[in-house]
């Protein structure tokens, strides 16, 4: 990240510093990292690509759209996290698997296979049961910014603050 404090003052600040990324559009994505050697793909982004050591992996945005490869209702979390939440395996799209919360599904209702849509979105009071994660790195006036998938055709994006970051090139259908 190159994002200066003073921007990072007025906009969204990622949970963990490069994972994400939101465009002037107030549509977030998150970052991931591309092998142009064996075409993996990786989230989060890194440097060395583990199947064929190269040492160039470009950062990429990666796609929204993807789908359930496996989940599990978590009942016992940390204390600013309120249980029961459903934790999902979601493979992208883009060939890359990420772990998020599923929300806006009920955890009988939920199947394998089924199609998500992950979302960029503020850290939302109502899930922390009570202080910031890094109450000591947030300051006053900066939303935390975190990934959340939804069905589908119950995704509706809010905007968000952007990171201060144009989109990094290739841009997903
Ligand atoms: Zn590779």
């Amino acid at each position: 990240m190159t994002t200066t404090s003073a921007e990072m003052s007025q906009a969204g600040m990622p949970f963990v510093p490069g994972v994400l990324e939101v465009g002037p559009d107030g549509k977030g994505h998150l970052v991931g990292a591309h092998c142009p050697g064996c075409g993996a793909s990786y989230f989060p982004a890194r440097s060395v690509c583990s199947r064929c050591l190269r040492g160039d992996l470009e950062r990429v945005p990666l796609g929204s759209s993807g789908t359930l490869y496996t989940y599990t209702v978590i009942h016992q979390s940390l204390p600013q996290f309120e249980t029961p939440y459903i934790l999902g395996y979601v493979d992208l799209d883009d060939n890359v698997r990420v772990a998020g919360q599923l929300v806006d599904v009920e955890a009988d209702a939920v199947e394998l296979g089924m199609r998500l849509t992950l979302q960029v979105e503020p850290l939302a009071s109502q899930t922390l049961a009570s202080q910031p994660l890094q109450s000591g790195e947030v300051g006053e006036g900066k939303q935390v910014l975190w990934f959340r998938f939804r069905p589908e055709a119950a995704a509706s994006g809010p905007p968000v603050p952007p990171t201060g970051k144009p989109p990094t090139g290739k841009e997903q259908p």
